[in-house]
């Protein structure tokens, strides 16, 4: 084993496994039904040359089981890298929220994350320009409680029913099956209010160097509720601990084909060497009267709250330190579902949110099937409730009565939940607001003149440019006018940008 000290840890895993059986007896391989295989490297034939014998279960077992190794892949975040680790609270924050898993300081709580690429297949580039998914899964006491976020605080549209669109046109044309920029550019430069995530899409951190050094962000709106019953909204931050670090647009091409598992690669040697990531945990928190007075949106998951007006508030740190035992079990059939939530936490009127409550848990149904919370990395650590049977069912709850109500002990109402409950007051007219014109550049203005300093900003500049000059001549002008509503010179240096470029494009073909 010359290499064996020299290479990188994900290299070595067989390495280790073979180590770890040195003092074990090699096991005899088996069927899936576990008898054991006389001979593994030969099928059952009629003489030396002859036919195959359909009484062969070694192999018929075998290839039936291979044909149906893959399950339909997410249609969004495809891609991704798991881990394992735990959440300690270090700072009280039990005057907003009754949540258990933030109920005393030092207390520690199983987690789950799972990074991804948004808008990629499973075999798509690691660094390529892209949101991250940074999704955290919590195993409390109160059950799994699953905050699905992302590497940016905000997200492209504000209304959920644009949600399914808005993802077609980050992926393929459905008739060439190539990415189309002017499906892109067309509703981005329709929807005015994906300015804001746009600007942050073709920033630096665009493109993430490493897992480990990115921010992540509930990015929804939430509520909290605490002992007393009062009841706060409420913003998720996760810092990474280890900076900020982005790749520049040609690093980041050169990668691509040099390695495209380059973020997986990194986030298992990290862990695989005990160098173990880790990210602070944040609340903002608004009143419901500074909601009500507020002048934006505060359910708007295309606007953040500004710092200033809603400090940080430390609540703990979260730490990774145990790579997947199987990637399969343990990432492929992670499901996250927003509508995953505790007692002390509580959705909030966010449209994107309140689709997501929706979405994601069918999506599992459907990918992972109807018992995917009972697959060991995403079931809860008690389980009491009325569902049973189903395909693939592994608990069938001590035989307890599967309905209610009973007279034979079945599970009843959690009255601390209830207690828990908020009783809202919803009073309105019910239409279909189109809220599309909701102040679309204030916060994008932020961002380019007072956070990005003029280098930034320039990379910025070429990002976009090196993108909207694949669009339509009339998609650019859209696209160019949203921009020039942010700042007048952004919008200006964008349009001699693509100038520049078609003159070249020019030059090079005289
Ligand atoms: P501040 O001026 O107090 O801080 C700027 C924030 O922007 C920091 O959180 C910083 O992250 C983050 N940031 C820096 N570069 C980028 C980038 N390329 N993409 C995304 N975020 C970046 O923020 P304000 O609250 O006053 O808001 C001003 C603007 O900052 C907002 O309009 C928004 O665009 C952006 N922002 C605000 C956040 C918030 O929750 N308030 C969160 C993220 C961005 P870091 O902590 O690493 O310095």
């Amino acid at each position: 084993m010359p290499h064996y000290n020299i290479r990188e840890p994900a290299a070595n895993q067989l390495l280790e496994h073979v180590k770890k059986l040195e003092d074990e007896d090699k096991p005899s391989v088996t069927t899936n039904s576990g008898n054991p295989v006389g001979y593994k490297d030969a099928t059952l034939t009629v003489g030396k040359r002859g036919t195959t014998l359909f009484q062969d279960w070694v192999l018929i077992d075998e290839l039936a089981h291979f044909s149906r190794e893959r399950i339909p892949e997410r249609v969004v975040h495809a891609k991704g890298a798991g881990a394992f680790g735990y959440f300690e609270v270090t700072h009280d924050v039990t005057q907003y929220t009754a949540a258990k898993v933030f109920s005393k300081l030092g207390k520690k709580t199983p987690v789950a994350v799972r990074f991804s690429q948004v808008a990629g297949e499973m075999g798509y580039p690691d660094t390529v320009r892209d949101i991250r998914g940074f999704a955290l899964k919590f195993y409390t006491e109160d059950g799994i409680w699953d905050l699905v976020g992302n590497n940016t605080p905000i997200f492209f549209v504000r209304d959920s029913i644009l949600f399914p669109s808005f993802i077609h046109v980050l992926k393929r044309n459905p008739v060439t099956h190539l990415r189309d920029w002017d499906m892109f550019w067309d509703m981005v430069s329709l929807r005015p209010e994906t300015t804001h995530q746009v600007l942050i899409f073709f920033s630096d951190r665009g493109i993430p160097n490493s897992y480990r050094r990115m921010h992540g962000y509930g990015s929804n709106t939430f509520a909290l509720v605490n002992d007393y019953g009062s009841f706060y909204y409420c913003k998720f931050h996760y810092k990474t601990d280890q900076g900020i670090g982005n790749l520049d647009a040609d690093q980041a091409t050169r990668i691509s084909g040099e390695d495209p598992d380059y973020l997986i690669r990194d986030l298992y040697n990290a862990i695989a060497s005990g160098n173990y990531p880790s990210w602070s945990l944040y609340l903002q928190i608004m009143t419901p009267e500074q909601a009500a007075a507020s002048p934006y949106d505060p359910f708007d998951v295309t606007k953040v709250w500004l710092h200033a007006e809603y400090p940080l508030i430390p609540v703990g740190k979260i730490v990774f330190n145990r790579n997947p035992k199987n990637y399969f079990a343990e990432v492929e059939q992670m499901g996250f579902d927003p509508a995953h939530l505790i007692p002390g936490i509580e959705p909030s009127p966010d449209r994107m949110l309140q689709g997501r409550l929706f979405n994601y848990g069918d999506t599992h149904r459907y990918r992972l099937g109807t018992n995917n919370l009972q697959l060991p990395v995403n079931r809860p650590f008690k389980l009491h409730n009325y569902s049973r049977d189903g395909y693939g069912t592994l608990d069938s709850q001590g035989g307890a009565p599967n309905y209610h109500p009973n007279s034979f002990g079945g599970p009843e109402s959690d009255t601390r939940a209830r207690g828990l409950s908020p009783v809202l007051p919803v009073v309105g007219n019910a239409s279909r607001y189109d809220n599309g014109d909701e102040d679309n550049f204030t916060q994008a203005r932020l961002l380019y003149q007072k956070v990005l300093n003029p280098a930034e900003r320039g990379r910025l500049i070429n990002n976009i440019v090196m993108c909207l000059k694949n669009a339509s001549e009339f998609l650019q002008e859209r696209a160019i006018k949203n921009f020039s509503s942010v700042d007048a010179d952004f919008g200006r240096r964008i349009k001699g940008g693509i100038q520049a470029q078609l003159h070249s494009h020019a030059h090079a073909e005289l």
